[in-house]
């Protein structure tokens, strides 16, 4: 593939030919034109080519709440409000409508430049804990073409020892036998875009030891393994009450060393925890539309930790999915928090370089998979830029990272591909 411009080392260099072998991997980057080995060369004038977005936090079915979740009773609506309108979809799901939606979140996260959901999946059951939702996931995944990391859900209660609730029931998992014996059961079934990892659902649905056992089989396995992880004060304040600690603090004295841990959201994480958890080798997951529609307020983010790429991104609740926007909030988001500019901002000064590293190779860390990059070895996933597009007219390839990131729509992408296979964006190539 050879693009006016691409994006190598966080930042955009021309008369670069990137080589896909036939399984759909990144077999070189080399200067364009020099190429002696046989194949289809496919020359792209124009275009931008970038690494796929890594999507690290998504709930598919609740694309199925959009424009739903968003009038409000007189006492007005909070992130608990929210998770009730939540409950009666997540009420009503059989494995077709399940499909439905997953197939319409996948197949928009695509035209969107994303080339790999990380689906935090806790809606299993159609009916008695059957499991039958799961398939439906992974089916959608395969009809998108999107590549998945299906991150398995444990559930086990309503908060702090307090048993399930009925709306959760079709959340529910009895034990960590019958979890890993669904984690086989679809280990068998994942297609060569799949794999999967393990989650446990948040400190208020699985008890610590639990989470510490899970933990430590998951690892034995090598597979990643994510957490919700302090996105409201009530949480925070109700584990304080059972356990006397913080759920980032239980996190970090039972499941550490913590590397290949991903704590989602720690929007009310103390500085010095989420330092120590980093350090610790952990990655955070931040979903700033979800975040902001929810009501849930800003984290307090250290720059260093977006430029050691251990800050995700994800569309977590896909009311909106676009991750140039998720990707501008992280920056904004902070700017808003602390009234100052470029907070973020990496060793050169830019901000638009560690936003994109934040949707890209950071997400690929947390899910534990080869992509997020253009280099040798890695997936061939990619995103198309469209430099004629009116949003991006005028920018120089020195401007052009922060006109993207700051200035452009997702319609600035003009196709994807994963594993080498090219899809459109919206009909568009
Ligand atoms: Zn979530």
């Amino acid at each position: 593939v050879e693009a006016e411009l691409t994006w190598l080392a966080g930042r955009f260099e021309d008369g670069v030919a990137v080589l896909v072998d036939q399984d759909g991997v990144i077999a070189g980057v080399e200067a364009a034109g020099r190429s002696e080995r046989d194949g289809v060369r496919r020359s792209l004038p124009r275009r931008a080519l970038v690494p796929g977005f890594v999507n690290a936090h998504s709930h598919a079915f609740q694309r199925g709440l959009r424009g739903a979740a968003e009038s409000f009773a007189p006492e007005g609506g909070n992130f608990w409000s929210w998770r009730d309108v939540m409950y009666e979809l997540s009420a009503q799901m059989d494995a077709d409508r399940l499909f439905e939606l997953s197939l319409l979140a996948f197949s928009e996260m695509r035209d969107a430049g994303i080339t790999t959901v990380g689906e935090f999946h806790y809606l299993h059951h159609q009916k008695d804990r059957d499991f039958a939702l799961d398939l439906a996931v992974l089916a959608a995944a395969e009809e998108a073409g999107i590549r998945l990391v299906l991150l398995q859900t444990m559930y086990r209660s309503a908060g702090f020892g307090r048993p399930l609730e009925p709306a959760q029931e079709r959340f529910g998992v009895e034990d960590a036998a019958a979890y890993w014996r669904q984690v086989d059961s679809l280990g068998a079934r994942l297609s060569a875009r799949q794999s999967i990892g393990a989650a446990g659902h948040s400190i208020r649905a699985v008890a610590p030891d639990d989470l510490c056992a899970l933990r430590a089989e998951a690892a034995r396995r090598g597979m990643v393994f994510h957490i919700h992880l302090e996105e409201q004060g009530s949480e925070v304040a109700d584990c304080l009450a059972a356990y006397g600690r913080t759920p980032m603090q239980i996190v970090l004295e039972r499941l550490g060393p913590v590397a290949g841990v991903t704590a989602v959201h720690c929007t009310v994480t103390r500085p010095a925890d989420q330092e120590a958890f980093l350090a610790d080798g952990g990655s955070v997951c931040v979903c700033p539309l979800t975040e902001a529609n929810l009501g849930d307020g800003l984290p307090v983010l250290a720059e260093s930790a977006v430029a050691a790429g251990r800050i995700a991104l994800g569309t977590d609740s896909n009311a909106r999915i676009s991750m140039i926007e998720e990707m501008r909030w992280l920056e904004l988001g902070q700017r808003l928090r602390t009234r100052e500019r470029g907070v973020l901002r990496g060793d050169t000064g830019a901000v638009a370089g560690e936003m994109v590293r934040a949707a890209t190779v950071a997400g690929a860390g947390a899910l534990g998979i080869a992509a997020g990059v253009l280099a040798k070895g890695a997936h061939a996933d990619f995103a198309l830029l469209d430099l004629d597009h009116p949003a991006l007219h005028g920018a120089t390839a020195s401007d052009l990272p922060a006109a993207w990131v700051f200035g452009a729509g997702d319609n600035v992408v003009c196709a994807t591909a994963v594993a080498g296979a090219w899809r459109p964006s919206r009909g568009r190539l």
